[in-house]
Formats: C-alpha cells, structure tokens, sequence
C-alpha cells in the first residue's frame, strides 16, 4: 500500500457537495482526494444559468461555478485525481477505491456521485441518443438551431430547459402528463410569455419515429385516449433523475427508489462513509443543500477520525 495514495478522506464526485466537502476537509487538516471522472461541477455545470445560489445576484452559469468551488478546494490542499471508480471496499481498512488511475485508500469517504437523467424507457430511445433523443438542454440544445423540438417533463429541469431551447429552436412542444407544471412558479410566468413554447398538457409520449434519426414523436392524451403524430427533429426528456448508486448498491442502505439513506449528519449505514448532494435522501435538491450536506459530512469525516485515531 503506498503510503501516498492513503487519504483521511476520499470523496467520489466533484460536484458543489464534492467540493464543499473538500474545501472543509482541506481547511480542516484532511489529507483530502476529489475523484471525478469529467470536469468539476457535477450536474450543475450542465445548468446554464444558476439563478438560486446565494452570492451571485445576477446568477452564474452552473459550468463556472463548479470551477469556482474546485479551485477554492484546491487553494487549501485538497487534491483532484480525473478518474473513474470502478469499485469500492467500504469495510476494509483503509477502506479501497478500484478507480481508472489505479487504488486509492482512504479512512473515511464521501459518496458524491449525484444523479443522473431518468429515461423514458421507449423503445429505441438508448439507440436514439444523440440522433435526435438528449436529455440536456444546455449541452445538447445548440444542435437545434431553428428546428422544431419537444421536452416531456413537468418538473423544474423541464420548465429550464423548455425556456433554453425556445431561444434557441424553432419551436417547442412541451408535454406534460398534468394541467400544470410541477415546476416553480418562476418558470410558470417565463414560459407562458415564450411565444413559440406551445404546450400539451394531459400527454404522454407513447412511441418514437424515426428513420434512423428522430423524426417525430406519437403523443396520447391520457384523458381521452386519442393519439396524434408530432414531427420534429429534437426530444428532450426531462423526468427526473435517477441516483447514481452503482457502487454502493448492496453496500450501503438504499431507500426504494435507490438514495443512499442518510439524514442530516449525511451518515450512512456503514460508519465513516457519507453520502451527500442528489444521491442521498432529502426534501430538496438544489445547489445549495448539496453544498449544505459537504460542509455537515466533513465535519462528521474529521468528528469520526478524531475519535478512531486520536
Ligand atoms: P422532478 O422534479 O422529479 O420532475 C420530474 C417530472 O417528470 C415531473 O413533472 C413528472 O411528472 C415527470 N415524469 C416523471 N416520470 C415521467 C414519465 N415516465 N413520463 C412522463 N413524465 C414523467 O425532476 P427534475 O425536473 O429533473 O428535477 C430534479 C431535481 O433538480 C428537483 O429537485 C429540482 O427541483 C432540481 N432542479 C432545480 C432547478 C432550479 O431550481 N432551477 C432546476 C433544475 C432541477 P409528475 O409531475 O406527474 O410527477
């Protein structure tokens, strides 16, 4: 075991609650590791503009922001290695992070892996994937410049994204399986004055045309049953997301919809691992719960070194 690559705290995910946990495990004395596997920021780097983090009046783009927390980390010592964790010991001790870059060790971890895009679940969606099916607007959206293109989601990603793409696209259907958006009131004002979002409210998407690209969608009202063709060259699907839990999947308690139980002290099953931001159970997803949770899990880190090892 090289004694270099043996960390106080190994965290997995460079998003704010990655970094948050990094820079309080930094400025606590942790010799601290971010493992992440593409850039900093995590799905907040996806959002265009982060308009609810307190601190920046006029909003920052989410991509920024992610560089921003990472080189705050940084500043006091915490380290990055760019790789990908292929599996985890969590009962071994020094507990062993398999990663792309070869093993780490660490006494304690933080799991900060987020959340991923939910699919629809359609047949031919998977194979569809960048031929016209995308679940991000951010990344994906420019692709559209002038087309016609449909989201299908009601929540706050939805409503995002449906507003990003209506600068951008033609046009936008938005189906919704509801009379409204479970979206923020904010988003409910915004898209209403967005001329060219047209909305399908009680609606589902039920098949996929295409001819090798997307080329339409079939769309039923789930009151009346009656199905009508959509053309268009784009589908965004935005309904939610799932958590990313492969490692820890039979490892850690799991709630049922797969979020790593942890409450607030973001303690999971097994001592000394934590969980924090999306992939754990909580009331609120946003930025700021996820910084919230890497402040409360590094804190708890060094509490549970300081008593293992005094
Ligand atoms: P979400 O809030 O869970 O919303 C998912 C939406 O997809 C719901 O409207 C849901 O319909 C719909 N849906 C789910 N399964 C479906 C299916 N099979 N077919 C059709 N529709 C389906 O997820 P999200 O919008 O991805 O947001 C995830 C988290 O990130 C949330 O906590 C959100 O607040 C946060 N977020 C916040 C912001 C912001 O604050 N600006 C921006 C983006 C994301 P029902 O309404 O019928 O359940």
């Amino acid at each position: 075991m090289a004694e270099d690559r043996i960390y106080d705290l190994v965290i997995i995910g460079g998003g704010p609650g990655g970094y948050t946990a990094a820079l309080y495990a930094a400025r606590a004395g942790l010799k601290t590791m971010v493992l992440e596997k593409l850039s900093a920021g995590g799905q907040m780097a996806l959002t265009e503009q982060v308009e609810n983090y307190p601190g920046f009046e006029a909003g920052i783009d989410g991509f920024a922001l992610g560089q921003k927390m990472q080189r705050q980390a940084e500043r006091f010592g915490a380290g990055t290695a760019y790789a990908e964790v292929t599996s985890l010991d969590l009962n071994a001790w020094p507990r062993v992070v398999e990663t792309s870059e070869g093993t780490f060790f660490a006494r304690t971890v933080i799991l900060a892996t987020g959340a991923n895009p939910r699919p629809l679940g359609l047949e031919g969606e998977e194979g569809l994937v960048g031929r016209g099916v995308a679940y991000c607007a951010a990344c994906d959206g420019m692709a559209y410049r002038g087309k016609t293109v449909a989201v299908v989601g009601g929540g706050n990603s939805a409503a995002a994204d449906a507003l990003v793409l209506s600068r951008i696209a033609k046009k936008v259907i938005l189906i919704h399986r509801r009379d409204t958006l479970r979206a923020t009131k904010i988003y409910h004002g915004a898209l209403a004055q967005a001329p060219n979002v047209e909305p399908r409210w009680n609606s589902v998407v039920t098949e996929l045309l295409q001819d090798g690209r997307l080329t339409g969608i079939r769309v039923k009202d789930v009151h009346t049953g009656a199905e009508a063709v959509e053309p268009c060259d784009g589908l965004f699907i935005s309904v939610g997301r799932q958590p990313a839990t492969e490692l820890v999947r039979g490892r850690l308690e799991l709630d049922e919809q797969g979020y790593i139980l942890a409450g607030e002290t973001t303690q999971t099953s097994v001592p000394g691992v934590y969980a924090v931001g999306d992939v754990r159970t909580k009331p609120l997803r946003q930025v700021i719960t996820a910084a919230s949770d890497g402040a409360v899990a590094a804190h708890m880190a060094e509490r549970f070194l300081a008593e293992r090892e005094p």
